[in-house]
């Protein structure tokens, strides 16, 4: 409530957001988490939280008159279809060269992912955040982090003979015949729930083309992970639509903090400011960035480091289709399970993951989000004329993206005879390079903050997202953000809060 003093205020409910308020929790802080989406628990007229994509309406997309999906066109014309504007699930957020998909509600990106839970290379790890222990990560908190998201693997028995892996199987086969490896990833997806769907024995989920408007069943969202364990605490509150706008530091060494409240339609209910002792920005590399270099450029955190805003990228994100020749099966599990690792191969290093198409029929298609790794890093800075904070990102920097995918796509067209689709993101273009599901970076530990998350020269307030991983990881990001945060919070409590 307006006015409220809290011990601890955790701006974002993603996977920053959610450690942080397990963990506060756990250890007797009082703590408010703030997220600008909804918590989806209300059934729509349907009698289901969330839509499918065949059927998008104003729980799809976050204020949006059309929908805009990462793959928006087919055989030469656009699939988006008109729906109401509203507090959707998924938000693509347009910034001068690319856009940003990213999660909206309480849980964040954990609702709208394919939940492919992969732990990074070590020594690429060890590459990109060379000030963190990586023994420890890999023996203490990578494994604490794969246990408290619910992580499992698929039966591969099964996977063997099911019909919504047809397309992984596909795809498999014609990466080994072009001489490279594939390995199966874990994900959040309950697989044995899987099971019983292709064995119509429940509600189908993933196996009903749900997974970025959100899934009704099946996966191990936030929501019923970590979020659910810090609510049982009887610790933790959580205020949905809420919006932060403002940070800034109170004469008594606290924060006041501004938020917005908006119902589903976005008409404006109420602003509020509420007083933290301490404030744990987990809004994701975009959100925290741009609140970041707001603050600083408008002097309410005026004393912030100039690393602030930098280092941003796009886990080098590039999307591909091919034209097989094979059947990929009408039925597609929306849940990917395997990746094509090229990523030792120093003349540009690929983990492309092997994604479906659930058009809900036959079309021959298979399709990869690529992980590169590009040298390119944007800047969030405030642009004074507009009030708003731009991304400084240039459309040509995902060329050294391509040019890894296209050298592994190549080889697997040219074995298999096959050829690029060019209809699926625009007209006549091959490479989806104009988004990213992706976003790392922004407020890159020990740059921006120091080697834990804390920001300099603001006691109490730290950086617990996907801001402080420099714009790569070489998987899907979410084990690695988790598993920082995980590292991050037990160092601020054992040393400022004396947990
Ligand atoms: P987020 O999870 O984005 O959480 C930030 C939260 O803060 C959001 O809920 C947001 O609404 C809220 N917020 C932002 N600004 C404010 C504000 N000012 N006030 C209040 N609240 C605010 N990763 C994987 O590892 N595996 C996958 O299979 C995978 N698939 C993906 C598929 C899609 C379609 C997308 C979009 C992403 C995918 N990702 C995947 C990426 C993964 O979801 C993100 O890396 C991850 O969610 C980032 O975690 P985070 O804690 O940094 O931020």
């Amino acid at each position: 409530r307006d006015g409220d003093l809290v011990p601890a205020l955790v701006i974002g409910s993603g996977y920053g957001g959610a450690v942080t308020a397990l963990r506060l929790t756990q250890a007797g802080v009082p703590t408010a988490v703030v997220e600008m989406g909804r918590n989806w628990t209300t059934p729509g007229p349907d009698g289901d939280v969330f839509c499918d994509m065949h059927n998008p309406d104003g729980r799809s997309f976050w204020f949006r008159t059309e929908t805009d999906q990462p793959l928006g066109y087919f055989s030469g014309g656009s699939t988006n279809k008109e729906i109401p504007s509203a507090a959707g699930v998924l938000d693509s957020e347009r910034f001068a060269a690319t856009r940003v998909y990213q999660g909206r509600g309480v849980g964040g990106g954990s609702l709208v992912n394919g939940g492919m839970a992969v732990t990074p290379k070590r020594d690429y790890f060890e590459e990109i955040l060379p000030s963190v222990d990586a023994d420890q990560m890999y023996r203490t908190f990578f494994p604490r982090a794969n246990a408290a998201l619910g992580v499992n693997r698929i039966d591969r028995v099964w996977f063997e003979s099911a019909d919504c892996y047809r397309y992984t199987r596909v795809s498999r086969r014609t990466a080994h015949d072009a001489g490279f490896d594939t390995v199966f990833v874990p994900n959040v997806y309950d697989f044995d729930y899987m099971k019983r769907e292709a064995a119509n024995q429940v509600p189908r989920s993933a196996l009903a083309t749900e997974v970025i408007y959100g899934n009704n069943h099946g996966k191990r969202t936030l929501d019923k992970t970590y979020l659910a364990a810090a609510a049982a605490t009887g610790k933790l509150s959580i205020s949905p639509l809420h919006t932060v706008t403002d940070v800034a530091p109170t004469r008594g060494g606290r924060y006041a903090v501004t938020m917005v409240r908006i119902d589903v339609d976005g008409t404006t209910l109420a602003t509020k400011t509420v007083t933290a002792d301490r404030v744990f920005f987990a809004a994701g590399s975009v959100g925290t960035s741009k609140l970041l270099v707001a603050m600083k450029a408008k002097g309410r955190l005026s004393d912030l480091p100039d690393d602030v805003g930098a280092g941003w990228g796009n886990n080098g994100n590039v999307m591909v289709g091919r034209a097989g020749w094979d059947l990929t099966g009408a039925l597609q599990s929306c849940m990917p399970s395997m990746g094509i690792d090229n990523w030792s191969d120093s003349n540009g290093p690929v983990f492309a993951e092997i994604a479906p198409f659930p058009a809900g029929t036959e079309t021959w298609i298979n399709l990869y989000l690529a992980i590169t790794k590009n040298p390119h890093r944007g800047t969030f800075r405030f642009n004074t004329t507009t009030g708003q904070v731009d991304l400084d990102w240039q459309a040509s920097w995902t060329q050294p993206s391509i040019d890894a995918a296209k050298r592994v796509f190549d080889a697997i067209n040219a074995k298999a005879g096959t050829i690029y689709r060019s209809d699926l993101f625009g007209v006549y273009k091959i490479w989806g390079d104009d988004f990213t599901y992706h976003p790392l970076g922004g407020c890159v530990l020990n740059e921006a903050t120091d080697n834990y998350g804390r920001l300099p020269g603001y006691p109490g307030l730290y950086v617990v997202d996907g801001s402080l991983v420099p714009g790569s990881t070489g998987v899907n990001p979410f084990v690695t953000i988790t598993a920082l945060a995980e590292r991050n919070v037990e160092h601020v409590i054992a040393t400022d809060i004396g947990g």
